[in-house]
């Protein structure tokens, strides 16, 4: 009988219907798992031999390909591997194939040197993923992994891009002195342990959109970096972008006071990268004090209101002038505090709109 996995033209192992590789991995405990074990290692070498390295939906304890090399692509798409995958030093003249596969435990793949493509697509890791001083030539895809470890690329080689977008790394992330001649993606990743950044080279851009950080921390070293590859390749608008996330983090690791008072500077102001926002704020209060000084006045009319509203104008541009030519009283007191709103948000709005806008 042949085995029922999909394509496999294997006999099945005894009584099962799978063949040896694709059998079920009995329980570390029972009898046969010894045996079982012993002779999934041996078929796994002799494809190997025969110069097959196609072991799609395999499930094996572990593998250790360590040292070895493949002279073409490896894959190992949808299979469930109990505990390490080692291919350190491992030379592949092909692909590295791990979509959908399941990993218990580490995925180490330091030294090694891909000739292709590494890619493990909606992966699920339970260790570690390894890829110190690794050289991919093409891209390296994690898009919708899950890493229950670290995510380590130290001296990482990749010659095109990276892609980490919507997946999910427990532990620490760290691109220290890595070099990546493409981009590098981790928009929609959600991010939980510390990241480390410091030498790494992007060539292309480095996206960190909607990426969920756990720590603050995080945040302010990962959307640093990003504002300095983006800057460096004359992109302003993505660089505004990951100032404003960068200074948002470092705001919210202030002490409690600090951190609610410079709310202000976030939002209504966009931390000086949002002249639109702004602007929206500047109306708001010119509006709202002009609103406040016709229901004082109690005239209710649309003249006085145009009045009201000029005075308030008034005020936010030249805030002499409303303290100057202000009532006493409450009144008074209020155009004092619009005109030091306006001391601050109209020479804001200035700078702000010449910086973004003019050379
Ligand atoms: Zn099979």
């Amino acid at each position: 009988m042949l085995c029922k996995f999909e394509n496999c033209n294997n006999d099945s192992f005894k009584n099962s219907d799978y063949c040896i590789l694709h059998l079920t991995l009995p329980n570390e405990k029972s009898l046969d798992f010894q045996e079982i074990n012993e002779l999934k290692n041996q078929e796994l070498l002799k494809k190997k031999e025969n110069g097959d390295f196609n072991f799609k939906g395999v499930r094996l304890f572990n593998i250790d390909f360590s040292r070895e090399k493949f002279e073409d692509d490896l894959i190992f798409t949808g299979a469930i591997i109990k505990n390490d995958v080692l291919l350190q030093d491992t030379t592949i003249e092909g692909d590295v194939w791990f979509d959908n596969a399941d990993v218990g435990g580490d995925v180490l793949l330091e030294g090694s040197n891909i000739c292709g493509n590494a890619s493990f697509y909606s992966a699920r890791i339970g260790g570690h993923v390894i890829f110190d001083k690794t050289h991919v030539n093409r891209y390296a895809w994690f898009e919708k992994a899950y890493v229950g470890g670290e995510a380590s690329f130290n001296k990482t080689e990749i010659g095109s891009s990276l892609s980490f977008k919507e997946a999910q790394i427990e532990g620490n992330t760290s691109f220290y002195d890595a070099k990546l001649a493409g981009d590098a993606w981790f928009d929609k990743a959600d991010v939980k342990g510390d990241v480390f950044f410091d030498f790494v080279e992007v060539k292309g851009g480095l996206n960190f959109k909607n990426t969920k950080f756990k720590t603050n921390k995080s945040q302010e070293k990962a959307c640093r970096k990003a504002k300095i590859v983006w800057e460096k390749i004359g992109n302003r608008t993505k660089a505004d972008y990951y100032f404003y996330r960068e200074m948002e983090s470092k705001r919210k690791q202030k002490s409690s006071l600090h951190k609610y008072v410079e709310l202000i500077v976030q939002y209504p102001f966009g931390y000086g990268v949002y002249p639109i926002r702004l602007l929206l704020s500047f109306f708001i209060v010119l509006l709202t004090f002009a609103f406040i000084y016709w229901i004082l006045e109690g005239a209710f009319t649309p003249d006085a209101f145009t009045e009201k509203l000029r005075f308030s104008f008034l005020t936010m541009i030249i805030p002499a002038y409303g303290v100057i030519f202000s009532e006493t009283g409450f009144q008074g007191v209020l155009n004092i505090v619009e005109a030091c709103i306006g001391a601050f948000v109209w020479p804001t709005l200035m700078v702000t709109f010449a910086r973004k806008y003019m050379r």
